[in-house]
């Protein structure tokens, strides 16, 4: 199998890497990808927003299978693109990758589906948002409608700060009930019926140790959860999962690929905070680091409708931690052309995954808000942790900042073997 991946985020490393590792893939060729990506990928240019430049080049490769890493290419209709020449290909199509798209059409689909989510309401004016929030009490939640890569969400106890913010997105916002508990990031391989979940992680979004600062695309993670509820998996399959994916192939717009459900495990349930379109990025480092099943063949079965033929998925008995080290300045206005030094020093279990990150004469210079992450896995939580935190000791990036409390309350519980 020759496999394409469309991209040039860590998410994308870690789909290469664990593609690679797929005995069935004898080649694998990342566009546009990057310095990470080139090491263990062919490497070739195209714009990933292109749907017909990606077809065409899928064309040219002999590609038997196609993943398209991020949302925007998504919901701008490049696997419909690629289908469209015949080529397989991993990702929903641009109708049902509106469930990421539009956060109103989120909850249209949820409220259809009888899935359990926050309350919200729709807001097009100032006034409007102004009742909303009155409406629902602090702390507020305002989320920009559209795609804002995992920016446009304000929680805030401050009226004027969550006002602001929705001034800000310029357009429609939604206004919704603030969930309290603890979050999981649980993904699911679609084939538009049927739907295999993955094992559960935890991202830790807020720039700052202690969940503090400004929301991020995401600052580490770890996978397992050694304090999620027995039955969650099964639970979120049945409440969640298959009736989204049910509702959408009941409108005529099945959704194939990858659904990503952002959940809060609150006092009264579970609810869905969000859904993604595609692989989440930090969660994809450590739930791959964690899969056994060969991942090619899992989303070509995917992509070709075959799932219910897969057998069921396999995982490594071990814990996995992924640390992202972030520019300076990021979120708000991140610096790049840094040199990143010290990457050859990482030794395993830890290994780095690139993201933001180009080649600049031969040197690796930060290309993008968050640079890297890196990764590890080990026989606990608390052992994958040390080992992650080991490897970011050794690399250099000027100005750079990462969170040092990833998976640390977990591993502290001691429960943290996998
Ligand atoms: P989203 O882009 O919708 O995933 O939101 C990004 C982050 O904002 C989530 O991961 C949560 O940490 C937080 N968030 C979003 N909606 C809510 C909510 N209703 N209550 C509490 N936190 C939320």
């Amino acid at each position: 199998m020759k496999a394409l991946v469309i991209g040039t985020g860590a998410r994308e490393h870690a789909l290469v890497l664990a593609l690679s590792a797929d005995p069935e893939v004898d080649a694998v060729v990342c566009a546009p990808g990057n310095a990470g990506t080139a090491v263990v990928a062919d490497t070739r240019d195209v714009d990933p927003l292109d749907g017909e430049a990606v077809a065409q080049l899928a064309v040219d490769l002999g590609a038997d299978l196609v993943v398209v890493g991020p949302e925007a290419p998504l919901v701008a209709g490049v696997a419909d693109a690629v289908r469209a020449r015949g080529v397989a290909c991993f990702g929903p199509s641009r109708e049902a990758a509106r469930l990421e798209g539009s956060k109103a059409f989120a909850k249209e689909v949820m409220a259809a589906a009888g899935v359990p989510t926050a309350m919200s309401r729709l807001c097009d004016t100032a006034e409007e948002v102004a009742e909303a929030l009155d409406a629902f009490g602090a702390p507020y939640v305002v989320k920009d409608d559209g795609l804002a890569a995992g920016k446009g969400v304000v929680v805030t106890d401050d009226r004027d700060e969550a006002l602001a913010h929705a001034a800000a997105c310029g357009g429609r916002v939604v206004v919704e009930e603030f969930l309290d508990g603890p979050e999981v990031s649980l993904f699911a391989v679609t084939d538009g019926s049927y739907v295999l979940p993955l094992q559960p992680a935890q991202d830790s979004k807020r720039a700052l140790d202690g969940d503090r600062g400004p929301n991020t695309g995401g600052m580490g993670a770890y996978s397992p959860l050694p304090w999620a509820p027995r039955g969650l998996v099964e639970e979120v399959l049945e409440r969640v999962l298959q009736p989204t994916v049910d509702e959408m192939a009941r409108r005529g717009t099945p959704f194939q690929g990858l659904l990503y459900a952002g959940l809060a495990l609150t006092s009264r349930g579970v609810r869905v905070v969000e859904f993604n379109a595609r692989f989440g990025d930090p969660e994809t480092q450590v739930v791959l680091a964690r899969l056994r099943s060969p991942l090619g063949q899992l989303l070509r079965a995917a992509a070709i409708g075959r799932l219910a033929d897969q057998e069921p998925l396999r995982w490594r008995d071990e814990a996995a931690v992924t640390v992202v080290v972030a520019a300076e300045g990021y979120p708000a206005a991140p610096r790049t052309g840094d040199v990143v030094e010290g990457l050859g020093d990482v030794e395993p279990p830890a290994y780095v995954v690139h993201a933001g990150t180009g080649l600049v004469d031969g040197e690796v210079v930060s290309a993008g808000g968050r640079v890297l992450s890196v990764t590890a896995t080990g026989p606990t939580l608390a052992a994958a942790r040390e080992a992650a935190y080991a490897g970011v000791a050794r690399v250099h990036l000027p100005g750079s900042h990462h969170r040092t409390d990833i998976a640390a309350a977990a591993a502290a519980a001691g429960a943290g073997s996998a």
